[in-house]
């Protein structure tokens, strides 16, 4: 094995020279493998020659770390896999394939190409799932209005026109001279056409929940919202400040508290772009990277537009951990008459799951903030009130129970999602987690607790979790 990695490493090294648009965050990642895979395809039997399957994961990795591959080795190895996966599904073993895949996922979790084997692989083994194809020609009839109406900023600087981890193809930076700019880049384009054209390839098909749970509009409904759009993003979601009173296992290894420099260049950037976006916006999140409560940035941000704006509309959706949100923080930010939506992460019904899944955490300063939310959304304070839950190995018993406490607290609806490694993981550790993961051991007890009809509640949001529920039923 040792023999080959050179020269598969020239070629990867080729491909990210040639197509630095399939490297995001911060180049951490790549997000097609597809590429390299095609490039390097006669060199796969090469490389998973003389090895057995069981030892094929451990002697690769070791092989790439003998070898010291420098830059880029994480990346390399997640497309290393991907093109021992996609080997292993072309010589008919799906089994194997899908191992390789979700490892390549645990290394590069962007990557589309070795999602879309996940996927192929799940069917083959069990078709009860729906197929791949089917999916695709499902999308074909179908139509997503984010890449034309919403934009997210994140902490590297950057803006995405969906979610970055369902769509992980940035379109710009920050820093450019104007929006236009950003909003017509190719990329930007791209990803358009690939909402027009059917084939939404730049989509996750293995993540993203509206996907998952058959929720698109229709083609024809969608090409026809297109002509009431106007020049701004209608929804926006800022996520670029990673601040956060929490530090929770499979976010980050460590308390994020963004220096003074950094937040100067954040309140900056507010007059010239974030406010305009504020104001054309007609929903407005914040925020996907931290605690909108914990950040000062967000936090000036929003109380300067709940200060300014010039009604009160009900743009704010709020996602936060819930620890900071009681009514001594509502009424300092001034949040009456702005808040359209309330979402409240919490990945635990006990409190002795939540202390390790939201490290730093305090469950009953939670529970009493959402006795608070509770009341204030049936007084009609706001409209919407969601909390969430990412399903692990750790909490997954834990789902049915947390269904209870939602409909309790009267909440509007319950999400739940799969895990992902934002890197914070180590393989072996996201593979322990990975429930989803066909291989894991408790599998099979995951399938047969999503069997429990109460599940069947309409509040509950089952998104990219869904399919594993067509299977066990
Ligand atoms: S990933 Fe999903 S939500 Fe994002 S653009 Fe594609 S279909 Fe729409």
């Amino acid at each position: 094995m040792h023999k080959i990695l050179p020269p598969l490493h020239e070629i990867f090294q080729k491909i990210l020279q040639e197509h630095p648009e399939t490297v995001s965050w911060k180049g951490q990642n790549i997000n097609n493998s597809g590429l390299f895979c095609a490039a390097a395809a006669d060199m796969a039997d090469a490389l998973l020659q003389d090895c057995e399957k069981d030892g094929f994961i451990p002697a690769l990795r070791q092989a790439v770390y003998d070898e010291k591959l420098e830059p880029n080795s994480f990346i390399f190895i997640g497309a290393l896999y991907a093109l021992a996966a996609a080997r292993m599904m072309e010589r008919g073993d799906a089994a194997f394939a899908q191992r390789l895949a979700e490892e390549a996922i645990a290394y590069s979790q962007f990557d589309i190409f070795a999602q879309n084997i996940v996927l192929k692989a799940n069917h083959a083994l069990d078709p009860a799932t729906r197929s791949f194809e089917d999916t695709e020609a499902w999308l074909k009839t179908r139509f997503c209005m984010f890449p034309f109406t919403m934009l997210e900023t994140t902490t590297s600087g950057e803006f995405y026109r969906c979610c970055p981890s369902y769509v992980p193809m940035p379109i710009g930076t920050m820093d450019a001279p104007d929006l236009q700019s950003v909003l017509n880049s190719p990329a930007a384009q791209a990803i358009r056409e690939s909402i027009l054209d059917g084939s939404f390839k730049y989509c996750s098909k293995l993540q993203c929940p509206v996907i998952g749970s058959r929720s698109l509009m229709s083609r024809e409904e969608g090409l026809a919202k297109l002509a009431e759009l106007g020049e701004y993003p209608e929804e926006v979601t800022f996520s670029h400040d990673a601040s956060c009173n929490l530090s929770c296992p499979s976010c980050r290894t460590h308390r994020v508290v963004i220096p003074k420099d950094e937040q100067d260049k954040f309140d900056s950037l507010s007059e010239r772009l974030l406010v305009p976006l504020m104001n054309h916006a007609k929903r407005i999140s914040i925020c996907g990277s931290g605690d909108p409560f914990a950040s000062i940035h967000f936090r000036n941000l929003l109380i300067n537009y709940c200060k300014n704006a010039s009604e009160k509309a009900r743009k704010l959706a709020l996602q936060t951990n819930g620890v900071l949100l009681d009514r001594k923080a509502w009424d300092a930010v001034g949040l009456d008459g702005h808040v359209k939506e309330i979402l409240i992460s919490i990945d635990a019904a006990t409190e002795e799951t939540y202390a390790v899944v939201r490290r730093d955490g305090n469950f009953k300063r939670l529970h009493e903030n959402l006795r608070f939310l509770s009341d204030m959304r049936r007084a009609g304070a706001f409209d919407i009130f969601t909390t969430r839950f990412v399903v692990q190995q750790i909490n997954f018993r834990e789902m049915p129970e947390f269904v209870r406490q939602g409909k309790a607290l009267g909440v509007d609806c319950i999400q739940f999602s799969q895990l992902r490694n934002w890197g914070t993981f180590s393989p072996e550790d996201y593979a322990g987690q990975s429930i989803t993961a066909r291989e894991h051991p408790e599998h099979q007890a995951f399938l047969d607790m999503l069997k429990d009809p109460i599940f069947d509640d309409p509040i509950v949001w089952l998104g990219n979790i869904d399919n594993f529920r067509v299977r066990a039923a």
